[in-house]
This record gives structure tokens, sequence and C-alpha cells, in this order.
């Protein structure tokens, strides 16, 4: 730290997001990228516009948010682009959390909801999941004025809480923005865009990087009524009015072109998903029902980072979590189905000579 560093900085503990070592290959099961490459279409689109790149990129990103829109049933007003979901996550604690608003989220859940409020100087609460890593919705309707943040599906857990749970807690107390992240819900849940309609409070947060292969390009929206739309575009253009670059917003509207092929690449992830959860069950695994595309195992012989070390040692990176609660397990990204049996052979070898 220089001695120049602002000290409403100074105790910041940054997100660690995981290794990408570059010492050797690895069979990278550690970020719950797509194993599949974007289509040559969105590449191309990427391209093309890479030779106007002398010209700044849509500040509006109309072109982007109207197909956002009519893939999913509402007006361009109510979708914002970012450049990654974690960018509107950071917005949406700025935007609706304060000392009056303090922000409250689950104490096993994505790393990064802290990390947005200590650099905003946000209070927060951080609500246990019951034992079993399921979320209790009466936590959240018994603490009316605080926002709140859900991943659904959660991570690192992979559980995804029930429709009418969302629905529930967000009828709880319509003075408060409830935010659902959403990064995993092509995976198997169920949006809850969907209730927007009904609910000025609700900001539904999503992203290319997951379920669409496009991770490196740093793409995500948002979706609630306008009005909370507006706040964040407030926000957006008064930070980085060209958030997302001209090669992203034409990947991501090639990548809306093709839908059909990124959520047919989820429904084979979710395949494979279920197939290695069970290969692991019969290993010995407890593994908890994901509906995301990773698996969140232990087993009750190797503790989770000897494991995770195991398998570094044999090139296949994981991620583990050193989070008292969880630090039993890893949480293991899905490949192909190829990737995933390299995966199980080099779990079944690590078990069979543990030492
Ligand atoms: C990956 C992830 C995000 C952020 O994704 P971006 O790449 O920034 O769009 C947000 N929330 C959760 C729970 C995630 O796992």
């Amino acid at each position: 730290m220089s001695r120049f560093f602002s000290e409403k900085y100074a105790a910041l503990t940054p997100y660690v997001p995981g290794e990408q070592p570059r010492d050797m290959q690895y069979l990278k099961l550690n970020t719950n990228e797509s194993p599949y490459s974007p289509l040559p279409e969105v590449v191309e689109a990427a391209r093309e516009e890479a030779a106007r790149a002398h010209l700044y990129s849509d500040p509006t990103a109309l072109a982007l948010r109207q197909a956002l829109a009519e893939r999913y049933g509402v007006t361009p007003d109510m979708v914002i682009a970012v450049n990654g979901s974690d960018e509107a996550l950071n917005f949406a604690f700025m935007a609706f959390c304060d000392r009056e608003h303090p922000a409250i989220f689950a104490d096993i859940t994505y790393g990064f909801y802290p990390v947005f409020a200590n650099v905003n100087n946000i209070p927060y609460e951080e609500i246990p999941l019951r034992d079993d890593f399921t979320l209790d919705p009466e936590d959240y309707v018994r603490r009316p004025g605080k926002t709140v943040f859900i991943a659904n599906p959660n991570a690192p857990t992979g559980l995804l809480l029930p429709l009418a749970d969302v629905e529930r807690i967000a009828a709880s107390d319509p003075s408060r923005v409830v935010v659902i992240d959403e990064a995993y819900i092509d995976f198997g849940g169920e949006s809850a865009i969907r209730l927007i309609p009904e609910y000025p409070n609700l900001l539904v947060t999503r992203t290319f990087s997951k379920s669409r292969s496009l991770a490196g390009a740093r793409l995500g929206f948002a979706v609630g009524q306008p009005a909370l739309i507006a706040d964040l575009e407030t926000l957006r253009n008064s930070t980085n009015p060209y958030n997302v670059n001209r090669m992203t917003l034409a990947m991501g509207a090639a990548s809306l072109a093709h839908d059909d092929v990124n959520m047919q690449n989820c429904m084979t992830v979710a395949g494979v998903r279920d197939q290695a959860a069970e290969e692991l069950r019969a290993l010995g695994f407890a593994v908890t029902d994901s509906k995301t595309n990773f698996l969140f195992a232990r087993h009750p012989a190797v503790d989770g980072e000897t494991l995770y070390k195991k398998l570094r040692e044999r090139g296949i990176l994981v991620r583990h979590f050193s989070l008292p609660r969880i630090a039993a397990y890893n949480r293991i990204t899905v490949g192909t189905a190829e990737q995933m049996k390299t995966f199980t052979a080099a779990v079944r070898e690590i078990l069979e000579d543990p030492s």
C-alpha cells in the first residue's frame, strides 16, 4: 500500500478470483466457465466490430437491450447492459443500500457480496444457511427494510430456491429491494424475471459468462421495472458510460440470435452434471443437488484441501474455499463428458491411494 491510498479503503480485502495459472496446461474445472467456445458467428461479430474500435461503443447498448427485452418478454427500459453481472451487483449495492438500508445475504454465497458492501461502506448482515445449506425464506421475511441479495441457484452450494420463496421474500416488504443473482439460472431453474411486472422492488441480474460461453467478453445485464433500471443507469453514466465495449456488444447480440444453441449447451452440461454427481456419490461423496454448471462435493475420507491439492498435482483445477463451514468441500465446474471422465478417474486414483 502506498502512503497515498485513501484511508477509507485501507482495510479493504479484495475478492479473490479463481486461479488462472500459466505454469502448465490444466483441466480447468475451477471458474465455472463454459466448456464450449463461442459460435463462429459470435467470433465473427467481434472481428467485424474490431475494425470500428476507433469509435466509442453505443453508450445506450440499445440493440443488445432490445434483443434481450424481446428474449425475456420485457421492454428495453427494463434492461441495463453491464460489464459482467458483477458490475450490476456493484451498482445495486451502491444504489439500494446505505446505513438505513443495510444489505443482507447468506453466510455461504457469492464471495463478492461482502466485498461490494465493504468497498461502498455499506453495513451488512450474513444470515446462516441451514445445516443442509438450504436457505430459509423466513429469515429474510423477518428482516424488513434490509436490501436482500440472493444468488439463485446459490454458489458455491448449487442449490435452487423455489420461485415461490423468492416471491414471498419480494412480497414481504415492498419498501426494500430484493436482488436475485441468476448467474446459473439457465442450468435448471426458473427465472424470477416473470415476477418483475408485479414487483417494483425486484431486480434480477444475469450474465453471459456461464451459460453463453462469453466469460472473457465480460457481459451481463439486469432486469427490473424501469424506475429501478433508471437508478442503475444513473450510476453507470456517472462512472463509465461506455462500460460495454463494441466487440462485446456485438458478440452478445450474435449470441442471442443463436440462443437455442446456448440453451441446448446448458441442457447438455446439466446432463453431464447429473451423471458426474451420480459417479461421485457412488465413490462415497456427499454431493449437493446442484442446479448449476458446477458440483459441490465432500468425501468422508479425504478433506477438501487435500483433494484439491492432489487434483492440482494431476493437472486438474477445482475450487476450494477455506471458509470453515465448507472447507470439507470442493466446487467442481462441469466440463464436457470426456473432461468429467478424466476428473472422476483422477478422483478414483486419489481415493485408492490416500497417502
Ligand atoms: C460468475 C458469477 C457472477 C458474475 O459473473 P460475471 O462474469 O461478472 O457476469 C455473479 N454471481 C455469481 C453467483 C457468479 O457465480
